[in-house]
């Protein structure tokens, strides 16, 4: 039996993965410590109506708004399928609950609350308090600098054996260079800062002449959620997309005001738009629905860990940089994913091997895996931006780590629900969240969900 060591922990954020972190760093033995600049745990699941003053994001000064909800969001995945694998997501019937398959974004925020209080999380967490600086000391333990928002606003330097970064990845907006976009004299927003629709209806008049005409970017599962609901308030929406294969673009079929066009060539001064293939109209606002970018403005590795193109590297198996393993890692990285059963294998992982229970391999070993997969995804043609996206082989990924752990593999059930899920949100985007066709899953789901709350 390997000699079981408890460290000092820091963890950077009490999101659903700084929870699921500290969860497990304590269950090892470890001692911890979760700073939290906002007042309650969830991160990404608190709505605010609050948007950052820089409407697309490039202002690096601006005050920062973490969530990026819209105020009618409902999950995209069901719940059974984003279910923690310890703390069954399950339809509670009190009168404020949301009981649906695909619930809204309070219902998440209330399961993150029951599950920091079914382990007393929040007794770890000190919120309201920022991170403005992580660095290592030369003695190799990590110096973490905060500050108390609502006290003195001093900063406070507390050593700490190891940290674990846990501050999401869904907050830094990502903008489509568009040539003219810096000129267009229109109104720009990233979705980031979207909540409602009603902005886009023209302050003035509801006649049909003085309706909003907007351009949308992307193809995301947030531009297909707010393409529909602006649409409903808008004259004209115009989805740009590089999958788009018609050369003029067409009609969504069961909208006559939503077209579907080739991706955006330029925004021209006199407010036009010009689209791939000749197509150009005159749009009041571009909406950005192009994604995020990693930044962790608070970190310090002396150019050991950077963030290149949206790749976060070098990381092994996206939690650690090998030469600074494994007193440095991340939770949450990878994208295309159910994230919370992730979080829970990638931090029962962290807390092992920090304990001395899991090894990892040298760091040479290490290195050369990353380099081999980066080589792979080279090979494949994958854009670098792409390194952390785990379309087809999140299961994979979470059983290795599953061995590593000695814990079990994620369920049969739970991988088919999944691409069941991506398939029917594809096929039928406005539908999906409130018919399915997998119940024999479902009733596989609680029944495992039983046997665990017995
Ligand atoms: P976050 O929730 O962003 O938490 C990070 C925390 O770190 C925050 O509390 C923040 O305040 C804190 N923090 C950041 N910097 C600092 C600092 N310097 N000092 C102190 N604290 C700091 N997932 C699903 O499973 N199903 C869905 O349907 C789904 N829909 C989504 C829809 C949208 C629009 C978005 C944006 C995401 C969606 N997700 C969904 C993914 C979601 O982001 C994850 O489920 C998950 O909540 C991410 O958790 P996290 O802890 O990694 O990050």
């Amino acid at each position: 039996m390997p000699t079981i060591t408890a460290r000092e922990v820091a963890v950077i954020g009490a999101g659903a993965a700084g929870l699921v972190a500290a969860r497990h760093l304590r269950r090892e033995g470890h001692s911890v410590v979760v700073f939290e600049r906002e007042s309650q745990v969830g991160g990404t699941w608190i709505y605010t109506n609050k948007t950052e003053p820089d409407p697309i994001g490039v202002d690096q000064t601006r005050p920062v708004v973490q969530s990026s909800l819209y105020a009618s969001l409902r999950t995209n995945l069901p719940r059974e399928s984003m279910s923690l694998r310890e703390y069954p997501f399950v339809a509670k019937k009190s009168g404020h609950r949301d009981p649906r398959r695909f619930p809204g974004h309070r219902e998440v925020l209330e399961y993150l609350k029951d599950y920091a209080s079914e382990f007393a999380i929040g007794e770890l967490v000190r919120f309201d308090t920022e991170v403005s600086r992580v660095s290592q000391r030369e003695n190799g333990k990590w110096e973490v600098r905060s500050i108390q928002r609502k006290e003195d606003e001093e900063h406070i330097e507390e050593a700490f054996d190891a940290v674990v970064v846990c501050t999401g990845h869904y907050t830094d907006p990502r903008i489509a260079q568009i040539p003219g976009a810096d000129r267009w004299p229109r109104k720009q927003i990233h979705s980031h800062n979207y909540r409602i629709p009603e902005p886009f209806r023209d302050q003035v008049s509801c006649e049909l002449d003085l309706l909003w005409v907007v351009v949308i970017i992307g193809s995301s599962a947030s531009a297909v959620d707010i393409s529909r609901e602006v649409a409903s308030v808008a004259k004209e929406v115009h989805i740009a997309s590089w999958s788009t294969s018609n050369e003029e673009g067409q009609n969504l079929p069961g909208y006559d005001n939503i077209w579907l066009r080739p991706m955006v060539e330029s925004a021209n001064e006199d407010g036009s738009i010009s689209f791939q293939h000749g197509f150009k109209i005159f749009a009041d606002i571009i909406l950005y629905c192009t994604g995020y970018k990693y930044n962790f403005p608070f970190l310090d590795t002396k150019g050991i860990v950077t963030v290149d193109d949206n790749r976060v590297g070098p990381l092994y198996k996206h939690v650690f940089p090998p030469s600074l393993a494994p007193w440095l890692s991340f939770v949450g990285l990878p994208w295309k994913i159910a994230p919370f059963p992730q979080f829970e294998l990638q931090s029962e992982w962290i807390a092992g091997i920090l304990s001395g229970r899991i090894s990892l391999p040298l760091k040479d070993e290490m290195m050369k895996d990353v380099e081999s997969f980066y080589a792979s995804l080279e090979a494949s043609g994958v854009p670098k931006r792409y390194t952390h996206n785990m379309t087809g082989y999140q299961f994979e990924y979470n059983d290795w780590i599953a061995t590593q752990c000695g814990c079990p593999k994620t369920e049969e059930w739970r991988k088919k629900m999944y691409n069941a899920a991506s398939l029917s949100r594809k096929e039928r985007p406005e539908t999906y969240r409130d018919e399915w066709v997998d119940g024999d899953l479902v009733l596989q789901a609680n029944q495992d969900f039983m046997k665990q709350l017995e």
